[in-house]
């Protein structure tokens, strides 16, 4: 897209950064869907793969691959790319160690996410907390930790879409595709060793895959690079919890593959 140079001047006006693109590191640096690789190529392509359409709204996206950490947040703060900004109380932006090796994808706020601005502190987060807790995982930093081992014990939490559907309903395709250069960004500067997809639509942002978690589960995928675990979200296991075994077995290849490639 060319902006006229009125236009230049008027969305300079407005506070409207233009995006002048960047080569970047992981390959992501613009917001056209990336096809599926590898053994997800046969799998339908999802539908939250819709461009978004250029306008100042994806200027303003578009200047997301090139923000730092503070300037992301209050780009995801400020957000209004989809409705969902009409009935959230606030954006939910992220949580826990910046450089983490492992970094959790959750689905979307809920109803707690939403009031107290944190992914995952409602009932799936007390489950996900115990999950990590047993690998000797946590969001929380804790004390006398250097910088490594705050890396490897603290992880980072985000979630695909930053704002709460509302009634918790599933994300809208639209939704999903303009929530995206949020967690890539985020993937971007975290950096992890490993990254836990939980649940559908991670899993579909990541992967382009819309295959079923059971199908995906139990082996060892890729995303830019970084090795990549699905698992069921922590939502379903609170219903069907005679899956859990099943998520700690994720959580078990997670750890094995994250301290493989440590000692790579
Ligand atoms: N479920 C999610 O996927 N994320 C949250 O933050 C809360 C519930």
């Amino acid at each position: 897209m060319r902006w006229s140079e009125r236009q230049v001047v008027m969305l300079r006006e407005m506070g409207v950064r233009l995006w002048e693109p960047q080569p970047d590191p992981f390959g992501a640096d613009d917001l056209t869907p990336r096809p599926p690789a590898g053994r997800e190529a046969g799998a339908a392509v999802m539908a939250a793969a819709v461009p978004v359409t250029a306008n100042a709204t994806s200027v303003v996206l578009g200047a997301v691959t090139s923000m730092g950490w503070d300037e992301l947040r209050e780009a995801v703060v400020g957000c209004t790319a989809c409705g969902l900004c009409k009935g959230r109380r606030q954006a939910v932006f992220g949580v826990g160690n910046q450089r983490a090796d492992w970094m959790i994808v959750g689905e979307a706020p809920g109803e707690q996410e939403d009031i107290q601005g944190e992914p995952f502190v409602g009932k799936s987060g007390q489950l996900l907390d115990n999950m990590l807790r047993a690998i000797g995982l946590g969001r929380a930093d804790l004390p006398g930790d250097d910088a490594e081992a705050a890396a490897a014990r603290q992880v980072y939490i985000a979630n695909t879409i930053k704002c709460r559907p509302p009634g918790n309903r599933n994300p809208e395709p639209d939704e999903l595709a303009r929530c995206e250069p949020f967690l890539v960004r985020q993937l971007q500067l975290v950096q992890p060793k490993i990254i836990v997809a939980m649940g559908r639509f991670a899993v579909q942002s990541l992967l382009r895959s819309s295959e079923p978690i059971g199908r995906l589960r139990g082996r060892v995928h890729q995303y830019q690079g970084v090795p990549l675990i699905v698992t069921y979200h922590p939502a379903y296991l609170l219903r069907n919890p005679e899956e859990k075994a099943k998520a700690w077995d994720d959580l078990c290849l997670a750890r094995a593959t994250a301290a493989a490639g440590a000692a790579a």
